[in-house]
Protein backbone atom coordinates (compact mmCIF):
# COMPACT_ATOMS: atom_id res chain seq x y z
CA UNK A 1 0.00 0.00 0.00
CA UNK A 2 1.41 3.34 -1.10
CA UNK A 3 0.41 6.51 -2.15
CA UNK A 4 2.29 8.71 -4.15
CA UNK A 5 2.51 12.80 -4.90
CA UNK A 6 2.88 13.86 -8.25
CA UNK A 7 3.86 17.59 -9.12
CA UNK A 8 0.98 19.22 -12.02
CA UNK A 9 3.04 23.23 -12.48
CA UNK A 10 0.27 25.41 -12.82
CA UNK A 11 -0.33 29.21 -14.44
CA UNK A 12 3.17 30.96 -13.36
CA UNK A 13 4.79 29.40 -10.15
CA UNK A 14 1.49 26.83 -8.79
CA UNK A 15 1.71 23.40 -7.93
CA UNK A 16 -1.48 21.62 -7.92
CA UNK A 17 -1.06 18.28 -6.42
CA UNK A 18 -2.20 14.90 -7.69
CA UNK A 19 -2.49 11.88 -4.83
CA UNK A 20 -2.36 8.49 -6.39
CA UNK A 21 -2.88 5.39 -4.85
CA UNK A 22 -0.27 3.01 -6.62
CA UNK A 23 -1.86 -0.09 -5.82
CA UNK A 24 -5.25 0.70 -7.78
CA UNK A 25 -4.43 3.67 -9.57
CA UNK A 26 -6.94 6.26 -7.95
CA UNK A 27 -6.60 10.01 -7.92
CA UNK A 28 -6.89 12.84 -6.06
CA UNK A 29 -6.27 16.59 -7.09
CA UNK A 30 -5.35 18.80 -4.72
CA UNK A 31 -5.90 23.05 -5.50
CA UNK A 32 -7.04 22.70 -9.02
CA UNK A 33 -6.39 26.28 -10.50
CA UNK A 34 -6.45 24.96 -13.97
CA UNK A 35 -9.12 23.26 -14.98
CA UNK A 36 -7.61 21.92 -18.71
CA UNK A 37 -4.03 21.62 -16.63
CA UNK A 38 -5.51 19.42 -14.41
CA UNK A 39 -7.93 17.55 -16.79
CA UNK A 40 -4.62 16.78 -19.21
CA UNK A 41 -2.61 15.48 -15.65
CA UNK A 42 -5.70 12.95 -14.73
CA UNK A 43 -6.04 12.00 -18.40
CA UNK A 44 -2.71 11.04 -18.83
CA UNK A 45 -2.50 9.01 -15.42
CA UNK A 46 -6.02 6.74 -16.35
CA UNK A 47 -8.50 9.34 -16.82
CA UNK A 48 -10.66 8.89 -13.46
CA UNK A 49 -10.62 11.27 -10.18
CA UNK A 50 -12.51 10.53 -7.07
CA UNK A 51 -11.32 13.57 -4.89
CA UNK A 52 -11.13 17.24 -5.02
CA UNK A 53 -9.13 18.68 -1.92
CA UNK A 54 -9.23 22.22 -1.61
CA UNK A 55 -6.70 24.04 0.94
CA UNK A 56 -8.06 27.65 0.73
CA UNK A 57 -10.10 30.03 -1.33
CA UNK A 58 -7.82 31.20 -3.34
CA UNK A 59 -8.42 31.78 -6.90
CA UNK A 60 -4.80 29.99 -8.12
CA UNK A 61 -6.00 26.86 -6.30
CA UNK A 62 -9.66 26.90 -6.29
CA UNK A 63 -10.64 28.05 -10.20
CA UNK A 64 -10.67 24.79 -12.19
CA UNK A 65 -12.43 22.90 -9.21
CA UNK A 66 -16.34 22.95 -10.62
CA UNK A 67 -15.15 22.05 -14.10
CA UNK A 68 -13.28 19.46 -12.93
CA UNK A 69 -16.01 18.01 -10.59
CA UNK A 70 -18.31 18.13 -13.88
CA UNK A 71 -15.89 16.59 -15.76
CA UNK A 72 -14.78 13.47 -13.67
CA UNK A 73 -17.59 13.34 -11.12
CA UNK A 74 -15.22 14.14 -8.56
CA UNK A 75 -16.13 15.28 -4.89
CA UNK A 76 -15.17 18.73 -3.82
CA UNK A 77 -13.53 18.68 0.10
CA UNK A 78 -12.84 22.01 1.54
CA UNK A 79 -12.57 24.16 4.98
CA UNK A 80 -16.33 24.52 6.21
CA UNK A 81 -15.45 27.61 7.85
CA UNK A 82 -14.59 28.89 4.37
CA UNK A 83 -17.59 27.35 2.63
CA UNK A 84 -18.78 30.53 1.78
CA UNK A 85 -16.27 31.30 0.01
CA UNK A 86 -15.41 28.32 -1.88
CA UNK A 87 -16.87 26.04 -4.75
CA UNK A 88 -20.10 24.33 -3.36
CA UNK A 89 -18.84 21.36 -1.24
CA UNK A 90 -19.56 17.45 -1.27
CA UNK A 91 -17.89 17.62 2.28
CA UNK A 92 -17.15 20.40 4.76
CA UNK A 93 -14.42 19.30 6.73
CA UNK A 94 -12.67 20.79 10.25
CA UNK A 95 -9.69 20.08 12.57
CA UNK A 96 -9.48 16.30 13.21
CA UNK A 97 -11.85 15.48 10.34
CA UNK A 98 -11.08 12.47 7.88
CA UNK A 99 -10.88 12.37 4.02
CA UNK A 100 -11.18 8.74 2.74
CA UNK A 101 -9.55 8.23 -0.60
CA UNK A 102 -9.51 5.26 -1.92
CA UNK A 103 -8.66 2.62 1.14
CA UNK A 104 -6.70 5.66 2.73
CA UNK A 105 -7.72 8.14 5.09
CA UNK A 106 -6.42 12.04 5.42
CA UNK A 107 -6.65 14.09 8.19
CA UNK A 108 -7.63 17.66 8.21
CA UNK A 109 -5.28 19.73 10.11
CA UNK A 110 -6.31 23.82 10.39
CA UNK A 111 -3.40 26.02 9.56
CA UNK A 112 -4.72 29.29 9.65
CA UNK A 113 -2.00 32.20 8.64
CA UNK A 114 -2.07 32.90 5.20
CA UNK A 115 -5.86 33.11 5.42
CA UNK A 116 -8.13 31.99 8.75
CA UNK A 117 -9.72 29.34 6.76
CA UNK A 118 -6.36 27.35 5.47
CA UNK A 119 -6.54 23.99 6.17
CA UNK A 120 -4.04 21.30 5.38
CA UNK A 121 -4.30 17.64 4.60
CA UNK A 122 -2.44 14.66 5.78
CA UNK A 123 -1.86 11.49 4.35
CA UNK A 124 0.15 9.09 7.76
CA UNK A 125 0.44 6.79 4.68
CA UNK A 126 2.69 8.75 2.73
CA UNK A 127 3.78 10.36 5.03
CA UNK A 128 2.30 13.13 3.32
CA UNK A 129 1.35 16.60 3.97
CA UNK A 130 -0.59 18.93 1.26
CA UNK A 131 0.25 22.44 3.19
CA UNK A 132 -1.52 25.07 0.33
CA UNK A 133 0.26 28.44 0.87
CA UNK A 134 1.11 27.81 4.60
CA UNK A 135 4.31 26.56 4.32
CA UNK A 136 6.80 26.53 1.47
CA UNK A 137 9.97 25.13 1.26
CA UNK A 138 12.63 27.37 3.57
CA UNK A 139 9.25 29.88 3.56
CA UNK A 140 5.69 30.32 4.64
CA UNK A 141 2.52 32.28 2.95
CA UNK A 142 1.82 35.88 3.35
CA UNK A 143 0.14 36.41 6.23
CA UNK A 144 -2.97 38.22 4.14
CA UNK A 145 -5.84 37.25 7.34
CA UNK A 146 -4.29 35.36 9.87
CA UNK A 147 -2.30 36.75 12.77
CA UNK A 148 1.52 35.54 14.02
CA UNK A 149 0.24 33.70 16.77
CA UNK A 150 -2.22 31.47 14.47
CA UNK A 151 0.61 31.38 11.41
CA UNK A 152 3.14 30.50 14.15
CA UNK A 153 1.47 27.59 16.00
CA UNK A 154 -0.01 26.28 12.47
CA UNK A 155 3.65 25.66 11.88
CA UNK A 156 3.96 24.09 15.61
CA UNK A 157 1.19 21.72 14.22
CA UNK A 158 3.50 20.41 10.77
CA UNK A 159 6.92 20.35 12.86
CA UNK A 160 5.17 17.99 15.38
CA UNK A 161 4.29 16.07 12.00
CA UNK A 162 7.00 12.49 11.30
CA UNK A 163 9.99 14.11 10.25
CA UNK A 164 10.02 11.91 6.66
CA UNK A 165 6.55 13.62 5.47
CA UNK A 166 6.85 15.00 2.04
CA UNK A 167 6.15 18.65 1.74
CA UNK A 168 3.47 19.33 -0.68
CA UNK A 169 2.92 22.85 -1.05
CA UNK A 170 1.46 25.31 -3.80
CA UNK A 171 4.14 27.61 -5.50
CA UNK A 172 7.64 27.26 -6.55
CA UNK A 173 9.04 30.37 -4.38
CA UNK A 174 12.06 28.04 -2.76
CA UNK A 175 15.07 30.02 -4.49
CA UNK A 176 13.87 33.88 -3.48
CA UNK A 177 13.02 32.52 0.23
CA UNK A 178 16.47 31.12 0.26
CA UNK A 179 17.85 34.33 -0.61
CA UNK A 180 15.72 36.11 2.27
CA UNK A 181 16.30 32.67 4.69
CA UNK A 182 20.32 33.58 4.26
CA UNK A 183 20.26 37.42 4.68
CA UNK A 184 18.47 36.69 8.20
CA UNK A 185 20.69 33.35 8.79
CA UNK A 186 23.96 33.59 6.86
CA UNK A 187 26.21 31.12 9.54
CA UNK A 188 23.62 28.13 8.95
CA UNK A 189 25.93 25.77 6.89
CA UNK A 190 22.93 23.51 6.40
CA UNK A 191 20.88 26.68 4.84
CA UNK A 192 24.28 27.57 2.58
CA UNK A 193 24.66 24.08 0.96
CA UNK A 194 20.29 24.04 0.65
CA UNK A 195 20.79 27.11 -1.13
CA UNK A 196 23.23 26.48 -3.63
CA UNK A 197 21.12 22.86 -4.49
CA UNK A 198 18.74 24.98 -4.71
CA UNK A 199 20.35 27.75 -7.61
CA UNK A 200 21.75 24.54 -8.58
CA UNK A 201 18.12 22.91 -9.67
CA UNK A 202 16.60 26.17 -10.64
CA UNK A 203 19.39 26.43 -13.44
CA UNK A 204 18.78 22.83 -14.14
CA UNK A 205 15.18 23.98 -15.12
CA UNK A 206 14.20 21.27 -11.70
CA UNK A 207 11.52 21.60 -9.09
CA UNK A 208 12.54 22.33 -5.51
CA UNK A 209 9.33 20.08 -4.26
CA UNK A 210 8.22 18.01 -2.23
CA UNK A 211 10.44 18.92 0.54
CA UNK A 212 11.00 16.39 3.49
CA UNK A 213 10.13 17.79 6.61
CA UNK A 214 13.04 17.02 8.71
CA UNK A 215 15.15 18.56 5.83
CA UNK A 216 13.40 21.73 6.60
CA UNK A 217 13.27 22.02 10.31
CA UNK A 218 17.33 23.24 10.44
CA UNK A 219 16.68 25.39 7.46
CA UNK A 220 13.20 27.07 7.51
CA UNK A 221 12.73 30.48 9.03
CA UNK A 222 9.43 29.90 10.23
CA UNK A 223 10.35 26.68 11.36
CA UNK A 224 13.42 27.89 13.34
CA UNK A 225 10.89 30.82 14.78
CA UNK A 226 11.36 30.31 18.79
CA UNK A 227 7.76 32.53 19.51
CA UNK A 228 4.85 34.11 17.65
CA UNK A 229 6.34 37.85 17.49
CA UNK A 230 9.81 36.30 16.15
CA UNK A 231 7.74 34.45 13.71
CA UNK A 232 6.12 37.78 12.74
CA UNK A 233 9.35 39.48 13.00
CA UNK A 234 10.60 37.51 10.01
CA UNK A 235 7.48 37.43 8.07
CA UNK A 236 7.21 41.27 8.12
CA UNK A 237 11.31 41.34 7.06
CA UNK A 238 10.11 39.17 4.56
CA UNK A 239 7.23 41.38 3.36
CA UNK A 240 10.01 44.19 2.20
CA UNK A 241 13.26 42.23 1.41
CA UNK A 242 14.55 43.20 -1.76
CA UNK A 243 16.91 40.31 -2.67
ZN1 LIG B 1 -3.10 31.64 -1.40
Amino acid sequence: MTLSALTVPMLSDNYAWLLRDDATGALAFVDPADAEAGAAAVDAMGGKLDLILLTHHHDDHIAGADAMRKRYGARIVGAAADAHRLPRLDQSVTEGDTVAFSTFEGRVIDTPGHTVGHISYFFPDGPILFCGDTMFSLGCGRMFEGTAEQFFASFRKIAALPPETLICCGHEYTQSNARFALSIDPDNAMLRAKAAEVDRMRAAGQQTVPVRLGDELPVNPYLLARDAPSFGRIRSMKDSFKG
